[in-house]
Protein backbone atom coordinates (compact mmCIF):
# COMPACT_ATOMS: atom_id res chain seq x y z
CA UNK A 1 0.00 0.00 0.00
CA UNK A 2 0.96 3.17 -1.23
CA UNK A 3 1.77 5.51 2.15
CA UNK A 4 0.03 9.24 1.34
CA UNK A 5 -1.37 10.28 4.47
CA UNK A 6 0.19 9.89 7.75
CA UNK A 7 -2.24 10.32 11.00
CA UNK A 8 -0.09 11.32 14.17
CA UNK A 9 -1.39 10.55 17.64
CA UNK A 10 -0.52 13.88 20.25
CA UNK A 11 0.48 17.00 18.88
CA UNK A 12 3.33 17.39 21.82
CA UNK A 13 7.31 18.11 21.46
CA UNK A 14 7.15 14.83 19.08
CA UNK A 15 4.06 14.70 17.51
CA UNK A 16 4.13 18.21 15.88
CA UNK A 17 7.90 17.08 14.86
CA UNK A 18 6.34 14.36 13.41
CA UNK A 19 3.76 15.89 11.61
CA UNK A 20 6.03 18.52 10.27
CA UNK A 21 8.70 16.16 9.26
CA UNK A 22 5.90 14.53 6.78
CA UNK A 23 4.13 17.51 5.82
CA UNK A 24 7.77 18.63 4.38
CA UNK A 25 8.23 15.13 2.58
CA UNK A 26 4.80 15.65 0.88
CA UNK A 27 2.55 13.86 2.87
CA UNK A 28 -0.69 14.66 4.73
CA UNK A 29 -0.30 15.03 8.02
CA UNK A 30 -3.53 14.57 10.10
CA UNK A 31 -2.07 15.53 13.69
CA UNK A 32 -4.88 14.43 16.62
CA UNK A 33 -4.75 15.40 20.39
CA UNK A 34 -7.37 15.55 23.19
CA UNK A 35 -6.53 19.02 23.95
CA UNK A 36 -7.87 22.20 21.66
CA UNK A 37 -4.80 24.16 23.21
CA UNK A 38 -2.47 21.35 22.43
CA UNK A 39 -3.36 21.32 18.61
CA UNK A 40 -3.24 24.72 18.11
CA UNK A 41 0.32 25.00 19.94
CA UNK A 42 1.67 22.26 17.53
CA UNK A 43 0.53 23.86 14.88
CA UNK A 44 1.99 26.92 15.74
CA UNK A 45 5.14 25.45 16.61
CA UNK A 46 5.22 23.27 12.92
CA UNK A 47 5.01 27.40 11.58
CA UNK A 48 7.38 28.47 13.99
CA UNK A 49 10.26 25.82 13.16
CA UNK A 50 9.15 26.42 9.14
CA UNK A 51 10.00 30.43 9.54
CA UNK A 52 13.30 29.06 11.19
CA UNK A 53 14.20 26.79 7.75
CA UNK A 54 13.26 29.58 5.17
CA UNK A 55 15.56 32.08 7.48
CA UNK A 56 18.06 29.66 6.80
CA UNK A 57 17.46 29.16 3.44
CA UNK A 58 16.74 25.54 3.91
CA UNK A 59 13.28 25.59 2.58
CA UNK A 60 11.79 28.43 0.04
CA UNK A 61 8.15 30.46 0.96
CA UNK A 62 6.41 28.54 -1.40
CA UNK A 63 7.82 25.08 0.31
CA UNK A 64 6.88 26.14 3.66
CA UNK A 65 3.03 27.32 2.65
CA UNK A 66 3.07 23.84 0.81
CA UNK A 67 4.33 21.97 4.06
CA UNK A 68 1.59 23.98 6.15
CA UNK A 69 -1.43 23.11 3.66
CA UNK A 70 -0.31 19.42 3.91
CA UNK A 71 -1.23 19.39 8.06
CA UNK A 72 -4.46 19.18 9.44
CA UNK A 73 -4.82 19.75 13.11
CA UNK A 74 -8.06 17.85 15.14
CA UNK A 75 -9.43 16.59 18.44
CA UNK A 76 -11.45 14.02 16.76
CA UNK A 77 -10.18 10.78 16.60
CA UNK A 78 -12.53 10.13 14.02
CA UNK A 79 -10.57 12.19 11.51
CA UNK A 80 -7.60 9.48 10.94
CA UNK A 81 -9.94 6.74 9.61
CA UNK A 82 -8.05 8.82 6.55
CA UNK A 83 -4.92 7.96 7.43
CA UNK A 84 -2.50 5.04 5.26
CA UNK A 85 -0.36 4.69 8.88
CA UNK A 86 -0.95 5.92 12.47
CA UNK A 87 2.21 7.11 14.08
CA UNK A 88 1.36 7.38 18.30
CA UNK A 89 3.01 9.85 19.57
CA UNK A 90 1.24 10.46 22.99
CA UNK A 91 1.75 10.82 26.63
CA UNK A 92 4.41 8.35 27.73
CA UNK A 93 1.82 6.03 30.28
CA UNK A 94 1.67 2.76 29.45
CA UNK A 95 -1.96 2.65 30.46
CA UNK A 96 -2.61 5.59 27.83
CA UNK A 97 -1.24 4.32 25.33
CA UNK A 98 -3.30 0.67 25.53
CA UNK A 99 -6.73 3.25 25.31
CA UNK A 100 -5.17 4.84 22.72
CA UNK A 101 -4.06 1.77 20.54
CA UNK A 102 -7.19 -0.32 21.31
CA UNK A 103 -9.27 2.65 19.86
CA UNK A 104 -7.34 3.18 16.58
CA UNK A 105 -6.94 -0.73 16.52
CA UNK A 106 -11.19 -0.72 16.10
CA UNK A 107 -11.57 2.43 13.88
CA UNK A 108 -8.52 1.82 11.08
CA UNK A 109 -8.89 -0.20 8.24
CA UNK A 110 -7.26 -3.37 8.42
CA UNK A 111 -3.99 -3.09 6.67
CA UNK A 112 -3.09 0.26 8.13
CA UNK A 113 -0.05 -0.08 10.16
CA UNK A 114 0.02 1.53 13.48
CA UNK A 115 2.99 2.46 15.16
CA UNK A 116 4.32 3.70 18.47
CA UNK A 117 6.57 6.71 19.22
CA UNK A 118 7.22 5.30 22.63
CA UNK A 119 10.92 5.45 24.03
CA UNK A 120 10.75 2.82 26.80
CA UNK A 121 7.30 0.67 26.54
CA UNK A 122 7.78 -2.94 24.78
CA UNK A 123 6.64 -2.81 21.32
CA UNK A 124 5.61 -6.69 21.59
CA UNK A 125 3.15 -5.89 24.86
CA UNK A 126 1.75 -2.93 22.93
CA UNK A 127 1.13 -4.66 19.91
CA UNK A 128 -0.16 -7.66 21.84
CA UNK A 129 -3.31 -5.21 22.52
CA UNK A 130 -4.53 -4.62 19.43
CA UNK A 131 -5.70 -7.14 16.60
CA UNK A 132 -3.02 -6.01 14.49
CA UNK A 133 0.44 -7.91 15.54
CA UNK A 134 2.09 -8.50 12.81
CA UNK A 135 1.20 -4.55 11.21
CA UNK A 136 2.85 -3.18 14.47
CA UNK A 137 5.57 -1.07 14.81
CA UNK A 138 7.86 0.98 16.93
CA UNK A 139 9.29 4.12 15.15
CA UNK A 140 11.63 5.84 17.26
CA UNK A 141 12.38 9.60 16.47
CA UNK A 142 14.53 11.90 18.26
CA UNK A 143 14.18 15.41 19.23
CA UNK A 144 13.77 18.08 17.71
CA UNK A 145 12.17 15.71 14.87
CA UNK A 146 12.75 18.02 12.33
CA UNK A 147 16.86 18.47 12.91
CA UNK A 148 17.71 14.38 14.19
CA UNK A 149 18.49 11.96 10.94
CA UNK A 150 17.48 9.00 13.33
CA UNK A 151 14.38 7.30 13.51
CA UNK A 152 14.88 3.65 15.43
CA UNK A 153 12.71 1.02 13.61
CA UNK A 154 11.29 -1.35 16.55
CA UNK A 155 10.42 -4.63 15.20
CA UNK A 156 8.07 -6.26 17.63
CA UNK A 157 8.20 -9.94 17.97
CA UNK A 158 5.32 -10.50 15.85
CA UNK A 159 6.14 -7.57 13.49
CA UNK A 160 6.01 -9.04 9.72
CA UNK A 161 8.50 -8.01 7.29
CA UNK A 162 5.72 -6.13 5.22
CA UNK A 163 5.01 -3.79 8.16
CA UNK A 164 8.82 -3.47 8.53
CA UNK A 165 9.53 -2.61 4.58
CA UNK A 166 6.77 -0.02 4.56
CA UNK A 167 7.87 1.96 7.77
CA UNK A 168 11.70 1.67 6.37
CA UNK A 169 10.54 3.23 3.31
CA UNK A 170 8.83 6.05 4.59
CA UNK A 171 11.49 6.55 7.15
CA UNK A 172 13.58 7.17 4.11
CA UNK A 173 10.64 9.21 2.20
CA UNK A 174 10.89 11.37 5.18
CA UNK A 175 14.35 12.46 5.02
CA UNK A 176 15.69 10.02 8.00
CA UNK A 177 18.19 7.46 8.52
CA UNK A 178 16.47 4.28 9.88
CA UNK A 179 18.28 1.86 11.96
CA UNK A 180 16.09 -1.19 12.77
CA UNK A 181 16.79 -2.48 16.49
CA UNK A 182 14.91 -5.54 17.82
CA UNK A 183 12.01 -5.30 20.78
CA UNK A 184 14.10 -4.61 24.14
CA UNK A 185 14.64 -1.81 26.79
CA UNK A 186 15.70 1.57 25.58
CA UNK A 187 16.25 -0.26 21.95
CA UNK A 188 19.73 0.91 20.97
CA UNK A 189 20.65 4.29 21.60
CA UNK A 190 18.99 5.02 25.13
CA UNK A 191 20.32 1.50 26.01
CA UNK A 192 23.62 2.92 25.28
CA UNK A 193 22.97 6.58 25.98
CA UNK A 194 21.35 6.41 29.22
CA UNK A 195 24.07 4.24 31.31
CA UNK A 196 26.96 6.67 29.82
CA UNK A 197 25.20 9.29 31.42
CA UNK A 198 24.84 7.89 34.68
CA UNK A 199 28.75 7.02 34.77
CA UNK A 200 29.51 10.46 34.47
CA UNK A 201 27.47 11.25 37.70
CA UNK A 202 29.54 8.05 39.40
CA UNK A 203 32.55 9.96 38.03
CA UNK A 204 31.38 13.08 39.36
CA UNK A 205 30.34 11.20 42.75
CA UNK A 206 33.63 9.76 43.46
CA UNK A 207 34.96 12.93 42.43
CA UNK A 208 37.47 12.42 39.82
CA UNK A 209 37.20 15.78 38.07
CA UNK A 210 34.83 18.81 38.03
CA UNK A 211 31.47 18.47 35.66
CA UNK A 212 33.25 21.47 33.03
CA UNK A 213 35.83 18.81 32.82
CA UNK A 214 33.99 15.64 33.05
CA UNK A 215 32.27 17.52 29.82
CA UNK A 216 34.97 18.37 28.39
CA UNK A 217 36.31 15.52 28.46
CA UNK A 218 34.00 13.46 26.46
CA UNK A 219 33.65 16.42 24.26
CA UNK A 220 37.13 16.73 23.22
CA UNK A 221 37.92 13.41 23.35
CA UNK A 222 35.34 11.63 21.58
CA UNK A 223 33.84 14.19 19.95
CA UNK A 224 30.73 13.97 21.51
CA UNK A 225 28.38 17.97 20.76
CA UNK A 226 27.57 17.66 24.02
CA UNK A 227 29.27 16.74 27.67
CA UNK A 228 26.91 13.89 29.38
CA UNK A 229 26.32 15.70 32.43
CA UNK A 230 24.96 18.99 29.89
CA UNK A 231 23.14 16.65 28.39
CA UNK A 232 21.49 14.87 31.59
CA UNK A 233 20.39 18.57 32.14
CA UNK A 234 18.50 19.17 28.70
CA UNK A 235 17.11 16.01 28.94
CA UNK A 236 15.79 16.08 32.55
CA UNK A 237 17.53 14.10 35.34
CA UNK A 238 13.95 12.34 36.50
CA UNK A 239 13.79 10.74 32.85
CA UNK A 240 17.44 9.68 33.16
CA UNK A 241 16.78 7.91 36.88
CA UNK A 242 13.71 6.71 35.37
CA UNK A 243 14.94 5.07 32.44
CA UNK A 244 18.06 3.10 34.49
CA UNK A 245 15.36 2.02 37.06
CA UNK A 246 13.40 0.49 34.36
CA UNK A 247 16.84 -1.37 33.15
CA UNK A 248 17.78 -2.66 36.64
CA UNK A 249 14.07 -3.56 36.83
CA UNK A 250 13.86 -5.25 33.37
CA UNK A 251 17.23 -6.92 32.83
CA UNK A 252 18.46 -7.74 36.49
CA UNK A 253 21.80 -6.66 36.24
CA UNK A 254 23.06 -4.54 38.79
CA UNK A 255 25.41 -2.62 36.07
CA UNK A 256 22.22 -0.87 35.62
CA UNK A 257 22.27 0.13 39.39
CA UNK A 258 21.07 4.28 39.03
CA UNK A 259 24.04 6.49 40.92
CA UNK A 260 23.31 7.63 44.12
CA UNK A 261 23.87 10.89 43.26
CA UNK A 262 22.24 11.13 40.39
CA UNK A 263 18.78 10.02 42.96
CA UNK A 264 19.98 12.59 45.66
CA UNK A 265 19.59 15.25 42.97
CA UNK A 266 16.39 14.13 41.49
CA UNK A 267 15.05 13.61 45.16
CA UNK A 268 16.09 17.38 45.80
CA UNK A 269 13.92 18.45 42.55
CA UNK A 270 17.22 19.70 40.62
CA UNK A 271 15.85 17.83 37.70
CA UNK A 272 18.29 20.07 35.06
CA UNK A 273 17.29 23.02 32.66
CA UNK A 274 12.93 22.23 33.36
CA UNK A 275 13.72 23.37 36.86
CA UNK A 276 16.38 25.81 36.71
CA UNK A 277 18.70 23.34 38.12
CA UNK A 278 21.00 20.35 37.78
CA UNK A 279 24.10 19.25 37.66
CA UNK A 280 24.38 23.37 36.14
CA UNK A 281 22.57 26.63 37.12
CA UNK A 282 20.57 27.80 34.58
CA UNK A 283 19.07 31.72 34.88
P1 LIG B 1 4.36 15.68 25.22
O1 LIG B 1 3.92 15.67 26.64
O2 LIG B 1 5.06 16.88 24.69
O3 LIG B 1 3.07 15.46 24.26
C1 LIG B 1 2.17 14.42 24.47
C2 LIG B 1 0.81 14.86 23.91
O4 LIG B 1 -0.07 13.73 23.91
C3 LIG B 1 0.12 15.96 24.73
O5 LIG B 1 -0.15 17.09 23.91
C4 LIG B 1 -1.16 15.29 25.22
O6 LIG B 1 -2.28 16.18 25.30
C5 LIG B 1 -1.37 14.23 24.13
N1 LIG B 1 -2.28 13.16 24.52
C6 LIG B 1 -2.39 12.51 25.70
N2 LIG B 1 -3.37 11.59 25.63
C7 LIG B 1 -3.88 11.65 24.36
C8 LIG B 1 -4.93 10.99 23.67
N3 LIG B 1 -5.66 10.06 24.27
N4 LIG B 1 -5.16 11.31 22.39
C9 LIG B 1 -4.43 12.26 21.76
N5 LIG B 1 -3.44 12.95 22.37
C10 LIG B 1 -3.18 12.65 23.65
O7 LIG B 1 5.21 14.37 25.01
P2 LIG B 1 6.35 14.07 23.92
O8 LIG B 1 7.67 14.47 24.47
O9 LIG B 1 5.89 14.58 22.61
O10 LIG B 1 6.37 12.47 23.92
C11 LIG B 1 5.43 11.74 23.16
C12 LIG B 1 5.94 10.33 22.99
O11 LIG B 1 7.21 10.37 22.31
C13 LIG B 1 6.20 9.58 24.29
O12 LIG B 1 5.89 8.23 24.10
C14 LIG B 1 7.71 9.78 24.52
O13 LIG B 1 8.29 8.75 25.30
C15 LIG B 1 8.20 9.71 23.09
N6 LIG B 1 9.51 10.34 22.83
C16 LIG B 1 9.81 11.55 23.40
C17 LIG B 1 11.06 12.15 23.11
C18 LIG B 1 11.41 13.50 23.68
O14 LIG B 1 12.60 13.88 23.62
N7 LIG B 1 10.45 14.27 24.19
C19 LIG B 1 11.96 11.50 22.26
C20 LIG B 1 11.61 10.27 21.68
C21 LIG B 1 10.38 9.70 21.99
Amino acid sequence: MSIQTVGIVGAGTMGNGIAQACAVAGLKAIMVDIAEAAVQKGVTTIGKSLDRLVSKDKISETDKAAALACVVGSTRHEDLQQADLVIEAATENHPVKIKILQQLDQMLRPEVILASNTSSISITQLAAVTQRADRFIGMHFFNPVPMMALVEIIRGLQTSDATHDAVHDLAKRLGKSPITVKNAPGFVVNRILVPMINEAFFVLAEGLATPEDIDAGMRLGCNHPIGPLALADMIGLDVCLAVMEVYLAQFGDSKYRPCPLLKEMVAAGRLGRKTGQGVYHYA
